[in-house]
């Protein structure tokens, strides 16, 4: 117990560490091209937050949250997705007083009691975008641009787009009229849950994963069958802006969302190279979430991106990463003065911004350079009571085994002057 990680989350170190640093440096990177400014919001939030915004007939509210009391008697959650704690900032700090539209992005670990599988942890990280100010369809696209650049830019094959539009509430009202008809006609047919959930939120029946419901369901009536005639040209337009956009997308009537506060437009990317688990980002406009939350009515739109399935994606197409553990120099030494230089010139490198390394274990010199061989040192100095006093070393690059004396007043320049060479 006491030596493994709580089921259903992992340590991230080694090879794996080195591909997220190299991901979450391209979606920073990215997000500024779009102008979009990171946020980060507070790990866990007030319970109440989320079953307002989220829904309390959700999987996440029902099944899926951490929720526990502190000590001063609050019930706090860990975050089961972002966007309710970027909202809630986004009014606290009275955002909607700047320009607008307000642009938001975080990368985030997220926490849903889940049942454990690939690509389905307890802990888990989203990269997500939050657009904030505008009820337009072009703010639909730009954030739809911003995930299908993330996706294509990192080199993913075969993800699909899929949008689909749910409607203002009005709309929704209408449908949930029809799907609580065609449901009742199908009772018997549906799985006991999806029984459950037709009175209180038939939508949630669409995202039934039972094989034998979603047959069922493929004959459900169709949401974009009762939009009215705003929610149609919105829909249509988001379609021409992509068009034009040359993103290639499909219409799905079926995606509906595991959250509740999604108005008009939702989309999910997809893609069938890693099993079930396949929906890789998931989003759609929330036109009504900050006046439920308190705020003034603003448009919203924004996604979460599965940052362990982006991984898994890349992996299952291009294997896993190999990774290479690499130093600029490894710095010896014997006897105390020695290593007391080699200790002040290490540092003295490292501020300079070379990659150096010393012994910090007590090792001989032997295995010092079995180690400085392991660490993949390109350079390697060893410095004694002879090199202390006459103020240099050789310095041996590995790779020819060539080396040449260098004054320790020298050995900056020295490796800068080659840091072109090295990485
Ligand atoms: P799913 O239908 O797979 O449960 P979801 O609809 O619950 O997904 P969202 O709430 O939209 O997912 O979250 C956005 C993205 O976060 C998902 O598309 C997925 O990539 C990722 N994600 C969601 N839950 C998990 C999890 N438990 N472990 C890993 N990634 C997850
Ligand atoms: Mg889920």
């Amino acid at each position: 117990m006491l030596t493994q990680a709580p089921k259903g989350t992992k340590d991230i170190f080694g090879a794996e560490m080195a591909s997220w640093q190299k991901m979450e440096e391209r979606m920073r990177a990215l997000a500024k091209r779009f102008g979009i400014e990171e946020i980060r919001t507070p790990i866990f939030e007030h319970t109440e937050l989320f079953l307002r915004s989220v829904g309390d007939t959700t999987d996440i509210v029902q099944k899926e949250m951490y929720t526990f009391t502190d000590k001063g008697d609050r019930s706090i959650t860990l975050r089961p997705e972002s966007t309710a704690g970027v909202a809630r900032a986004f009014i606290e700090h009275g955002m909607f007083n700047q320009p607008q539209p307000t642009k938001l992005f975080y990368i985030a670990p997220t926490f849903r009691y889940e049942n454990t599988q690939a690509g389905r942890q307890r802990q888990f990280h989203q990269f997500g975008v939050e657009l904030f100010g505008s009820y337009a369809p072009e703010m639909d696209a730009e954030a739809i641009s911003v995930a299908y650049e993330l996706i294509h830019s990192l080199g993913l094959r075969n993800v699909r787009l899929k949008i689909n539009s749910l409607g203002g509430p009005q709309c929704r009202a209408k449908y949930n009229q029809a799907l609580r008809s065609f449901i009742g006609e199908n009772l018997s047919s549906l799985c006991e849950e999806c029984q459950q959930r037709a009175q209180k939120n038939p939508l949630r029946v669409l995202d039934c994963k039972q094989a034998h419901c979603q047959a069922v369901l493929k004959d459900a009536p169709v949401v974009l069958d009762v939009l009215d005639t705003e929610c149609k040209a919105h829909f249509e337009r988001l379609q021409s802006l992509l068009t034009a956009m040359e993103i290639p997308f499909e219409v799905d009537p079926y995606i509906v969302r595991g959250l509740d506060y999604y108005t008009r437009t939702v989309f999910e990317f997809v893609t069938d190279t890693i099993g079930a688990q396949g929906t890789v980002c998931g989003g759609g406009r929330y036109d009504g979430l900050i006046e439920q939350c308190g705020g003034p009515a603003t448009g919203a739109v924004g996604f979460g991106l599965g940052m362990e399935r982006l991984m898994l994606t890349l992996e299952a197409q291009d294997g896993k990463p190999v990774y290479a553990p690499y130093r600029d120099v490894f710095l010896g030494s014997i006897g105390e003065a020695g290593r007391t230089k080699a200790m002040a010139l290490t540092y003295q490198l490292r501020k300079a911004g070379v990659l150096a390394e010393c012994d910090t274990v007590g090792r001989s010199v032997k295995a010092q350079m079995k180690y400085a061989n392991k660490t993949g040192a390109r350079y390697t100095m060893i410095l004694g009571d002879d090199e202390v006093s006459k103020g240099s070393a050789q310095v041996k690059e590995m790779e020819t085994g060539e080396s040449q004396e260098v004054s320790f007043a020298q050995l900056e320049t020295y490796f800068k002057s080659r840091k072109a060479t090295l990485k």
